[in-house]
């Protein structure tokens, strides 16, 4: 079935940003959250990211009220679901909150809406069992933020259909997104155990005296990170032996394993004297101002807009 209505529960931070893609794309969407003025602010958020895509020429060729005029409010959940064909939820990341969302969807939606979800890291089974709809339910995991970042993990429950799957794939690819499914359930999904596993070794090599921390940021963003713009582990190491990934692994497989073998111990962060070095570090190139006001972080959204144009060309 095509899905030409679509319906966002929670207007934060990602509901916002859903709200703008699915509209690009197209399609009607109903916002709704439980706080009423939530979907006010919402609407004036969403029609600046409109419109930072339109400067962007990221807007697929439309001016910014039409696909404005597709988003609309509602304070109630039954009306703002009617009939969508796919639900995003985008409450906060509490199991018992996403329970319930869900249990209350399940009694509105139509039978082949899809309902997914953008949570960064509960396992769909956790809140989608014994639902009528248990069928239609997935996850859709974004990055924030999904217009300029479109990794979107698709997250099947054991229960979840084929049906939904694909069509949750073909519909990411349609909002302009890069779906990758994961065939089963896991802890983290796969962007965050990667970013777990780099993070855990960054903090043994400031912990053991190897590097300072800007050291260690240099070390990706003027080095690793480059390579990651465009390609992953898997597509580098194809390229850096003659005879590809097997090649590869036979000359360094060995010395690799090695390395790892001596990366096996987790450290605690919470509460550790490494965080508070880390944390001082930090305050060297970004001030504690800097940091509250956000300027920082708009910095890096712009960074981030320019390297989503650049790659939209490639
Ligand atoms: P947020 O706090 O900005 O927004 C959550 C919204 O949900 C709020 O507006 C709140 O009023 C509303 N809400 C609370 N209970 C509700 C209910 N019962 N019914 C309807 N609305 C309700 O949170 P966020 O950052 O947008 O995160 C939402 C989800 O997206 C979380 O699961 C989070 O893990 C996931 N996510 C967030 C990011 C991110 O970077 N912020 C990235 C990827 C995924």
């Amino acid at each position: 079935a095509s899905i030409n209505k679509a319906c966002v529960i929670g207007s934060g931070l990602i509901g916002r940003c859903w709200a703008a893609l699915f509209a690009r794309a197209g399609l009607e969407v109903r916002l709704f959250d439980i706080d009423e003025a939530q979907v006010t602010t919402a609407l004036d958020a969403i029609r600046d990211i409109i419109a930072e895509l339109h400067d962007n020429d990221l807007l697929r060729d439309q001016t910014v009220d039409e696909v404005l005029q597709r988003v609309s409010g509602s304070s109630n959940l039954g009306d703002a679901v009617g009939d969508a064909d796919y639900v995003q939820e985008c409450v906060p990341e509490v199991l018992d909150i996403k329970r319930k969302v869900f249990e209350q969807l399940d009694e509105v939606v139509k039978d082949s809406c899809i309902l997914a979800s953008s949570t960064s890291c509960i396992a769909p089974s956790k809140f989608t069992h014994d639902l009528k709809h248990s069928a239609n339910c997935i996850v859709a995991h974004p990055v924030n933020p999904p217009h300029y970042i479109p990794v979107v993990e698709v997250v099947p429950a054991p229960w979840t259909s084929e049906l939904t799957i694909e069509t949750t794939r073909a519909f990411q690819l349609r909002l302009g997104q890069a779906p990758v499914v994961l065939r089963k359930e896991v802890n983290g999904f796969i962007i965050n155990r990667l970013q777990y596993a780099l993070l855990m070794e960054a903090w043994r090599l400031v912990e053991d005296g190897v590097a300072t921390p800007q050291d260690v940021d240099t070390a990706v963003s003027q080095g690793l990170g480059l390579r990651w713009s465009f390609m992953g582990p898997f597509e580098t190491i194809d390229l850096n032996a003659p005879g590809g990934v097997v090649d590869y692994c036979n000359r360094y497989g060995d010395t690799i394993s090695a390395v790892c073998r001596e990366q096996e111990d987790t450290r605690a962060m919470k509460g550790t004297a490494t965080a508070a070095t880390v944390h001082a570090a930090m305050r060297q190139d970004v001030p504690e101002d800097q940091l509250k006001s956000g300027a920082r972080r708009a910095w890096r959204d712009r960074r981030l807009a320019a390297l989503a144009v650049h790659k939209h060309k490639q």
